[in-house]
């Protein structure tokens, strides 16, 4: 069983005038060790479907598991329990600015049987695994958003949960100091163990940690998977749409038709897109194209990364040669797990 499933989930707010339907029929099982992503636009419906976890927002419809226990069945008692195996973070940080870092971090531990010496080891425990130890008696206003942050996963963590739900952490934070406080993450998930929850409207912090991926679009989960199988075979507009943004295709495309209105294709070239996954040497082949077969070919575009430590990587080339010739290219690459699709930008000059 699942860590968290979620069946069926659908939550409706009725106000005075009007009612707002923000998730329908969305099912999800996140297994123990995930760091699962949730992407979408704003207003998508991701904060309320995730809050349904601890029922900070109790779902009109379906099902809500975790553990092997259905939270909407507990006393509150068993409720306030269950909760404490669910940390959150959130993008303004919610540090309370007239008490110290420690004190912070210190909050959530006043309510546990623990002595006041073992509150206060687990407090510098917890400021040290964070990298904050120096800081213990600042005041959140005399830190940067990343060690806001940093203080608010310690505190999160203080009552040692098994899941942590970060909604839009790094939103607030510039791509450095985003980059930092997702590596915590996954150290924190590896380490310890965590289960991480990533509400976040970007892919490429869902690139850079995310193991498991669910789109969100009005309310429903559109498409969902391993990263890499979303990253590589997306289906839905909306899920190409974010990995466009995060690799640059979309630019890329300006450029190689920029490029082809000044230089168009002549009759004996080929413009196509390859795309490999795996530990591939598609870069090493295309150079050896020439060689084998007379194919030159002409890197417009080429981007490699990891994801879920697997290479993948994408390419706009030309291919010039003899129809045979390109033809033999071809199916070289083929034959080693490179996938070609053609592309008709441009104009062609015969
Ligand atoms: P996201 O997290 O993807 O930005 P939300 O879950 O916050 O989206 O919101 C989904 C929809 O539900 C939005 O239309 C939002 O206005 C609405 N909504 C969220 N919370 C409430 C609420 N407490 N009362 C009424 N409408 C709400």
């Amino acid at each position: 069983m699942a860590l968290i499933e979620l069946k069926q989930i659908g939550v409706t707010f009725q106000t005075d005038r009007k009612t707002t339907v923000a998730v329908t029929d969305a099912s999800l099982n996140i297994e123990r060790g995930d760091i699962y992503g949730i992407i979408g636009y704003s207003g998508a419906g991701k904060s309320t479907l995730v809050r349904t976890i601890n029922l900070l927002q109790r779902p009109t419809q379906g099902l809500v598991t975790v553990d092997g226990i259905e939270m909407t069945t507990l006393s509150p008692a068993a409720l306030r329990q269950q909760r404490q195996k669910i940390g959150m973070i959130f993008q303004h940080f919610n540090l309370l600015d007239e008490i110290t870092v420690f004190e912070n971090i210190l909050q959530p531990l006043k309510q546990t049987q623990l002595s006041s010496a073992d509150q206060q080891a687990k407090v510098i425990n917890l400021l040290t695994r964070v990298g904050l130890l120096d800081h213990a008696n600042h005041y959140p206003g005399q830190l940067s958003g990343g060690q806001k942050q940093r203080v608010a996963i310690a505190r999160a963590l203080a009552n040692d949960p098994e899941i942590l739900i970060s909604d839009e952490a790094t939103s607030a934070l510039d791509p450095r100091t985003t980059s930092q406080i997702l590596q915590l993450l996954k150290e924190l998930n590896q380490e310890l163990g965590l289960t991480i929850i990533l509400i976040t409207h970007e892919m490429q912090v869902v690139k850079e940690i995310a193991t498991q991926v669910a789109v969100m679009e009005n309310g429903h989960i559109i498409e969902q998977g391993k990263l890499l199988d979303i990253f590589t075979h997306p289906k839905q507009p909306l899920t190409q749409a974010f990995i466009n943004t995060a690799t640059n295709q979309a630019a890329a495309l300006i450029n190689v038709t920029q490029f082809l209105s000044k230089a168009p294709l002549k009759s004996n070239q080929e413009l196509v897109k390859i795309e490999y996954v795996g530990n591939n040497t598609a870069h090493p082949l295309l150079s050896m194209l020439y060689a084998d077969d007379g194919v030159k070919v002409n890197i417009l575009y080429s981007n490699m990364e990891i994801l879920s430590h697997t290479p993948i990587g994408i390419a706009i080339v030309i291919l010039q040669g003899s129809t045979e010739q390109i033809q033999a290219a071809k199916m070289k690459l083929t034959n080693h797990h490179v996938q070609i699709t053609q592309l008709k930008l441009g104009g062609t000059n015969s």
